[in-house]
Order: C-alpha cells, then structure tokens, then sequence
C-alpha cells in the first residue's frame, strides 16, 4: 500500500493528515475533485475554526469513508488588501482564493468565505 505512507495518524480515531495538502487545496479553491490517496475522492463535511486564524476542512473520502483533515492557512495580507480595495470601489468581494462567482458573507463581525471558512476582511 504505497498510499498508506501519505496518511499519518494525528491522534488515535482522528482524521488523518495528508501531505500532498497544497495540491489538494489548489484543487479545491479551483472547485475540481480531490482526490482520495484510497481512491475516490475527498468530499467536505465541514470546516472548523484552527489555531492562529487558519481554518480546518474535514473532509471524507467517498470509497473508504476514511476522515482528513486539510489546514486552510489564514487570508493573507495581500488577500486582505484585495478584498478591501473591492469594497472601497463598491464591489461586492469574491473569494481571492475561490475566485469569481463565491462570495464573501457577513458573519460575525467579518467577511468570510463560506467554502474557505476563513475571515478576508471586516464587515463594514
Ligand atoms: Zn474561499
């Protein structure tokens, strides 16, 4: 199982960590598949809030049902600028990282990108 070496264990019972998670992200913001190191493919369950601003996706894997977790890192400072030079021209922002057609909503206080779970900019 040359696959098996991708997946570390975390902790007992809890999702697995990948380490192809930058491909694996890059494909997700793009909206393609992911794909499962068990074959299948990654499916979202949910994001949670991380340490330090990132945010956790868990995702599933359709053939294994096994669970992995993805660290999304925090906006970053070029992302924040972009999203608040949208709003400034009475745009309504997009995801930077999402792109075109995913809107950022108000909640919390913030800007936030549903699919990302992450805060782009405060909410004015
Ligand atoms: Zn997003």
């Amino acid at each position: 199982m040359r696959w098996k070496a991708l997946a570390k264990r975390r902790d007992a019972g809890g999702p697995l960590k990948l380490e192809n998670e930058k491909q694996l992200l890059r494909n997700y913001y793009a909206g393609l598949r992911m794909e499962s190191p068990n074959g299948g493919y990654l499916m979202l369950l949910g994001l949670r809030q991380g340490d330090a601003g990132d945010s956790v996706g868990i995702f599933e894997c359709s053939a294994s049902s096994l669970r992995y977790e993805i660290v999304i890192p925090k906006a970053t400072r070029g992302e924040r600028t972009k999203v608040r030079a949208a709003i400034d021209d009475g745009q309504d922002p997009d995801c930077p990282r999402h792109g075109r057609g995913t809107r950022l909503v108000r909640a919390a206080g913030d800007l936030v990108c549903m699919s990302c779970g992450l805060a782009y900019a405060k909410a004015s």
